[in-house]
């Protein structure tokens, strides 16, 4: 009978073995350079374009393209202003709920649904600058009824949702799994609608594969698990809507993250489509920043934004990674 040498040694064992050492080396390497610095620039970068795309499309939201194109020529500083009267480098709701759920997810280490809905609540009472009547449904209906998923709705396929999403796929890097679990959960506290729910999934994806230093062709790819959800989500023909229809949002952001070369055109371009230009500038600035990391993001806008708001997203992201199973363990699936 072949004699096998032990994995491990026994708690007993007052030197560990040469083959626990190694485990041990190994695992604890694994654990640390599995978030790369340059993960963690791409996964700062992807939080600080959130919110530069969210202040920099705010002014021109609910505006046409030609009205952008008579009052800015082409919109490429971050001017405040717009129908919410923001000061320059102000964020709005974008933003402002994405950092509910970064929050609650950096003071508890772990998946808090009620943690993210209480943050939902106190920022509510805070009578934010803007809130959308769907969002503003769902947590009033946390809040008074304790419901942490509201009822299937067909109207709301809205984006605000996915525009919350960068969080969740921070934290999740590393696992499709739980990617879908959280984005789904998180979503549905104020959106359940299938549309919604396919745009957070995917979107979460893009975001892991544009971390992880993916090819555009191989989140390109990605693309063809939203497309077999609806074939509406397809943007090959654009016809140049950008309202707060989740399908019309994520045609958006893609067609303009697909069609530019750099962090700045693929926000510049796709905030002067206007219409819901903070939220498709948001959650492309998300997208672009984690694809083209932070040297990408030009110091002028960084600049421009609420200081406040850009230190706390640089270190909410940095300390989301290091919960995410990636920094635990590795991938669970490519
Ligand atoms: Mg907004």
């Amino acid at each position: 009978m072949e004699r096998l040498t032990p994995l491990f040694t026994s708690p007993s064992s007052p030197v560990p073995s040469p083959c626990l050492s190694r485990i041990v080396y190994c695992i604890s390497t694994c654990m640390t350079s599995a978030i790369t610095a340059e993960i963690k620039s791409r996964a700062k970068a992807a939080f600080i374009g959130l919110a530069i795309g969210d202040s920099l499309g705010a002014p021109v939201e609910f505006m046409t393209a030609s009205e952008i194109r008579a009052e800015y020529g082409i919109l490429q500083e971050i001017v405040g202003g717009g129908w919410l009267r923001l000061k320059p480098g102000q964020v709005t709701d974008d933003t402002e709920m994405s950092l509910c759920i970064a929050r609650a997810l950096a003071a508890g280490g772990g998946w808090d649904l009620k943690g993210i809905g209480d943050n939902f609540a106190a920022w509510l009472k805070s009578r934010p600058v803007d809130v959308g009547d769907t969002c503003r449904r769902g947590i009033r209906n946390y809040m008074l009824n304790g419901v942490m998923e509201t009822p299937f709705n067909q109207w709301d396929a809205g984006n605000g949702a996915v525009m919350r999403m960068l969080p969740v796929a921070l934290y999740t890097l590393g696992d499709d799994a739980l990617l879908e679990k959280c984005a789904v959960e998180q979503a549905r506290i104020t959106h359940n609608h299938p549309f919604s729910d396919a745009a957070c999934i995917f979107f979460g994806r893009l975001v892991h594969l544009a971390i992880l230093g993916y090819s555009r062709n191989r989140i390109r790819r990605e693309l063809e698990g939203l497309f077999s959800v609806s074939d509406n989500f397809r943007f090959d023909n654009y016809r140049g809507l950008a309202t707060g229809y989740v399908v019309d949002t994520m045609q958006t952001v893609m067609h303009y993250f697909f069609r530019s070369r750099d962090f700045e055109e693929c926000l510049v371009s796709t905030v002067n489509q206007g219409g819901d230009a903070d939220t498709t500038g948001a959650i492309a600035g998300a997208l672009a920043g984690a694809f083209y990391g932070m040297d990408e993001i030009p110091k002028r806008w960084i600049k421009r934004m609420d200081r406040r708001v850009i230190d706390e997203v640089s270190l909410l992201a940095e300390k989301l990674l290091t919960f995410s199973p990636l920094a635990r363990g590795g991938l669970k699936a490519g």
